[in-house]
């Protein structure tokens, strides 16, 4: 455990970090952050949400002359909301400091951002095609940068943007430092990092220490067509505070959400082919709880930071192990605990094992929730409202009609079940359109289905039900009142 006071940082980085809230380094700012101020070359892997923003940019501020008027700090993210996202955090890491942050990124207006860079920020936070505008039309010089940072680097690789960043590095000094994060490190990011940087010393938070201890990881086997049925059941009887459901694609997430909306939920989805605008509003909807489900595909969702996710429901396996550990990690973050309920076809079962292995972790089966269980879920939650009803008081007001209530009908029990009745929303099953998904093609040789599967089936039925368990703020559901 390292506290930051034990990093050798300056008093005004030491204020912004405390006033942020950070108790301790995480595991990979604790190694990252004193070989980066030594002005080492890096590449530093960890999973999604253990803090690699202010891993790279707690140093970097470190470094920046306020009173210099030259950008001096370059970060190259993949997507506009995370520019803004890691914007937003550099400058609150760097507000004690009084350093000057600018994000900059396609889809919006460019001219604006030109008279931004007038202003002169010290460093610039941006997607490569945006950069590499802004450098063309000499709007954005980077003669004097001695630090560039490639963020997310697995998923710019992924989306094609090796040849823009290559074209951004030519136009930095050599003498810089470099340094590179990323969740996961496939071969060309290490050639990309040879090429690129002059001996870096690599900082890996181990892989089992990826999935974090708080989330309860379950599977549920259930044909494609139950799916949206077991789905809605689950809400029902969590009541999550805040959930993400992860569809495979497009199309499902948006049939998933308007499927959701006809049942009542308040629910959006995210996903790549939505405006930039739309996307921010969907998310801000979200993390103020103004959304109860946020439905998303993993290049949406991926690297976004957004907390006080209760829920993780998987309502497609991911084709790839590491999409799982993504798709997991928006949960349980800042020692919140946290749940997460992968849906499983009978024929995906080998893509379990699979998750499983590159986790270290068995997925506990679970059952599907009962429409009665479903319905006692909801029953609770109107059960608490009455609760909050009666200890806020104020009621006079409804005493006579109880009364009046209670005269005509002379039992109390029936009265209270009646309005329990009429307040609980009952567990939905408005018909609703998913187009069915053909499973994952079979993987025959790495599953075996006979003996496991068995195992697990015996398992699942002594496996309590662990719905209901979170109970707690149910009045984030109040918009749902049909
Ligand atoms: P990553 O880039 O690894 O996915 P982020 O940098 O986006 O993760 O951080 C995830 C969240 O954790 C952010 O809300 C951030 O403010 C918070 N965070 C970062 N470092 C710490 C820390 N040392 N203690 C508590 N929270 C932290
Ligand atoms: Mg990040």
């Amino acid at each position: 455990m390292t506290k930051f006071a034990d990093l050798d940082l300056s008093p005004a980085l030491l204020k912004a970090v405390n006033r942020m809230g950070f108790e301790e380094a995480t595991p990979i700012q604790a190694k990252t952050i004193p070989l980066s101020k030594q002005g080492k070359d890096l590449i530093g892997q960890a999973q999604t949400g253990t803090g690699k923003t202010a891993a790279f940019g707690i140093p970097l501020i470190e470094k920046i002359d306020v009173k210099s008027p030259h950008v001096q700090g370059i970060i190259i993210a993949p997507t506009r909301e995370l520019a803004i996202q890691v914007s937003e955090e550099l400058y609150k890491i760097g507000m004690d400091a009084r350093a000057k942050v600018l994000a900059v990124y396609g889809g919006s207006d460019i001219q604006r951002q030109i008279r931004s860079l007038k202003k002169g920020p010290h460093i610039i936070v941006g997607t490569p095609g945006r950069i590499l505008d802004h450098i063309k039309r000499r709007t954005l010089k980077l003669n004097n940068v001695h630090t560039l940072i490639l963020d997310e680097a697995d998923e710019m690789l992924n989306m094609g943007f090796i040849d823009d960043i290559e074209a951004i590095l030519e136009t930095v000094p050599d003498e810089r430092q470099t340094l590179l994060f990323s969740a996961t490190m496939p071969a060309p990011i290490r050639r990309i990092a040879e090429r690129f940087m002059k001996s870096p010393e690599t900082v890996r938070i181990e892989a089992k220490e990826m999935t974090v201890p708080l989330i309860e990881q379950f599977f549920i086997k259930v044909p494609e067509r139950e799916k949206f049925d077991v789905l809605s059941r689950l809400i029902d009887t969590q009541s999550p505070e805040l959930a993400i459901v992860f569809g495979r694609t497009k199309r499902r997430v948006d049939e998933l959400s308007n499927a959701l909306t006809l049942r009542g939920y308040t629910a959006e989805g995210i996903h790549g082919d939505l405006s930039q605008a739309k996307r921010l509003s969907v998310l801000k909807k979200f993390k103020s709880g103004k959304v109860d489900v946020l439905v998303a595909t993993d290049v949406a969702a991926r690297g976004l930071d957004i907390s006080g996710v209760t829920h993780v429901y998987n309502y497609d396996i991911p084709q790839d192990p590491e999409s799982y550990v993504h798709r997991i990690g928006r949960t349980g973050r800042a020692g919140k605990e946290g749940m997460a309920i992968t849906f499983v076809s009978p024929r995906e079962m080998g893509y379990l094992r699979i998750v499983e292995q590159t986790t270290k972790k068995r997925m506990q089966p679970m059952r599907p929730p009962t429409w009665d269980e479903a319905l006692e879920g909801q029953q609770r939650i109107t059960m608490e409202k009455l609760d909050e009803a009666i200890k806020e008081g104020n009621l006079d007001e409804y005493k006579t009609v109880a009364n009046e209530l209670l005269m005509e009908h002379d039992d109390a029990v029936s009265i209270i079940a009646a309005a329990l009745k009429v307040l609980t929303k009952e567990p939905d099953k408005t018909p609703v359109h998913i187009t069915e998904e053909r499973p994952l093609p079979a993987k025959k040789d790495q599953y075996h289905g006979g003996g496991n599967n068995r195992n697990r089936r015996g398992k699942s039925g002594q496996q309590p039900y662990k719905g209901n368990r979170n109970k707690s703020k149910p009045q984030r559901r109040s918009g749902r009142r049909p």
